[in-house]
């Protein structure tokens, strides 16, 4: 790990793919795991109606809202709305999704880590429409 500034012009924003998202999802890397450094961190744009499939965490994953309007869930609860200030600390192989709200963005900072055997996230099933627009807590 060199010391350096990525500067804010570098990058290329890429469109989430359709196998571990629904709708029109963008990402952009910040930063990828260089050793002894086991962070990921990406900023992840959810268009309205945009969302992650069902998936989990090896260690677990914390969310930072940076705009707009969104939800989460954790398998057997309900459906929670979180806001730009919002952080969401997701524990490690838990059930869940995130995404925007039906009607609004948002953009998130998402930061998690790789275990012991490199194992970071668990992608599972798209999240379905009833279960996307339950009504939040
Ligand atoms: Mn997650």
């Amino acid at each position: 790990m060199k010391p350096r500034i990525v500067k804010a012009n570098q990058g290329t924003t890429k469109l989430a793919t359709a196998d571990k998202f629904v709708g029109k999802v963008l990402h952009d890397q910040i930063f990828v795991p260089e050793d002894p450094s086991r962070l990921r961190v990406s900023r992840v744009t959810f268009t309205p109606g945009g969302r992650t499939n069902w998936h989990s965490h090896a260690v677990g994953q914390v969310l930072y809202v940076l705009s707009g309007v969104g939800r989460y869930q954790l398998d057997g609860e309900a459906v929670q709305e979180i806001l730009a200030g919002d952080t969401v600390i997701i524990p490690p192989n838990a059930r869940h999704w995130h995404g925007a709200a039906p009607d609004q963005m948002m953009c998130h900072l998402a930061l998690s880590e790789s275990d012991d055997t490199g194992a970071a996230t668990d992608w599972l099933e798209p999240v379905s429409e009833a279960a996307y627009t339950a009504p939040t807590a």
